[in-house]
């Protein structure tokens, strides 16, 4: 399977340089010690202090460039394609790669692939395929995800806990966290086998925070006890799933899975009994519905 790390160069509660710093430092020793080639998708909002590129939060991406990880975009503000016109949409696609581009050309690496925030394709088939020819005619190539969860409320659930000095807390939601996962991965490889017969080359989705700078190490080690072995984006992409039909244009920000199943005409019993993140962890990172 393929790893997939959004908002780089990293999400937290806090904001300062030295909480990021300090993400991307173990979170890039976990990835280089696992040896997970690992692609990480950035906002180029997060390298700016004061409406001004800042070279110490580049320097956090030219970490990833110097691991050898290859780099997508994830638009500049993260902005929500059903919340916003698609030309706004578009100029923050443009705006998102200036950075990144830079420090992959520096590598002779080229930007390739992008990510959608929340999931959000396009509500409409037609502003799906307006954006897709877009992102064609710009080179890039649409990075999808099969293994999605809410990592990020554990994360946010995390950072609360430790903002507030609750060891404990924090304990307790990263002990939840793994077990949460092993549950996600047992139910995206049985809709797997259930639409194609087969286990396909997985895409997770995980995000660059503190909890995964903790915990990415016991993550790895759960995935490697399932059997997987860990791949580049590119390789994953060659299992023929990736081909299938998808005319999913909804509001829902769902996996590739989801949006096959729904093309080929699966009913709701084709979905039931996704796992559910406990409900200490929502209610500790205050959301309300998943
Ligand atoms: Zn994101």
């Amino acid at each position: 399977m393929a790893v997939t790390i959004d908002d780089l160069p990293a999400i937290s509660v806090r904001r300062d340089l030295a909480t990021k710093t300090a993400i991307t430092r173990k979170l890039l020793k976990a990835i280089k010690a696992n040896r997970v080639p690992a692609i990480g998708f950035v906002n180029e909002n997060m390298l700016m202090s004061n409406g001004q590129r800042d070279a110490r939060r580049v320097a956090l991406l030219q970490m990833w460039v110097d691991a050898n990880l290859e780099l997508g975009n994830h638009t500049f503000s993260h902005p929500d394609l059903h919340r916003i016109p698609l030309d706004k949409f578009k100029e923050d696609v443009i705006r998102g790669e200036e950075v990144t581009k830079e420090l992959l050309k520096a590598k002779g690496r080229e930007l390739r692939y992008f990510r959608h925030p929340f999931l959000h394709a396009g509500n409409s088939l037609e502003i799906r395929r307006d954006f897709e020819s877009f992102l064609r005619d710009r080179g890039y190539r649409i990075a999808p995800v099969t293994i999605d969860n809410s990592e990020w409320i554990f994360a946010r659930a995390y950072d609360n806990a430790l903002a507030r000095g609750d060891k404990a807390q924090a304990k307790r939601v990263a002990a939840a966290y793994i077990p949460y996962m092993d549950d996600k991965f047992a139910y995206f490889e049985q809709q797997s086998m259930a639409l194609f017969g087969y286990e396909m080359k997985q895409v997770l989705l995980i995000h660059s925070n503190a909890l995964n700078a903790d915990y990415f190490d016991a993550l790895a080690r759960m995935i490697k006890k399932r059997g997987y072995e860990f791949i580049t984006l590119d390789e994953a992409l060659t299992d023929k799933a990736y081909t299938s039909p998808d005319t999913y244009a909804g509001p829902a920000g769902i996996t590739w899975i989801h949006r096959w199943a729904i093309t080929a005409g699966k009913g709701e019993d084709f979905f039931k009994s996704e796992p559910r993140t406990p409900e200490f962890v929502m209610k500790e990172a205050g959301v309300e519905s998943e």
